[in-house]
């Protein structure tokens, strides 16, 4: 039984593209991340300030339902 946990556990990567730079990378499965790691601070960075404003109607929120 342990040894079938242990292959339950073994990492799983998908092939995803980055959707801000277009770059492929490796993206663990099952996770919702759809930039590179070095896009995700870029954009953590430009998306923390858009919080602040509420803007109930951005167009970028159906580019996010692509995925
Ligand atoms: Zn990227």
């Amino acid at each position: 039984m342990e040894t079938e946990l242990k292959h339950e556990n073994y990492l799983q990567l998908e092939l995803k593209y980055c959707e801000r730079c277009g770059g492929l990378w490796l993206r663990q499965r099952g996770m919702q991340q759809v930039y590179c790691a070095s896009c995700v601070p870029k954009m953590a960075e430009f998306c923390a300030p858009q919080r602040t404003i509420s803007q109930p109607r951005l167009p970028v929120a159906d580019r996010f339902e692509f995925m």
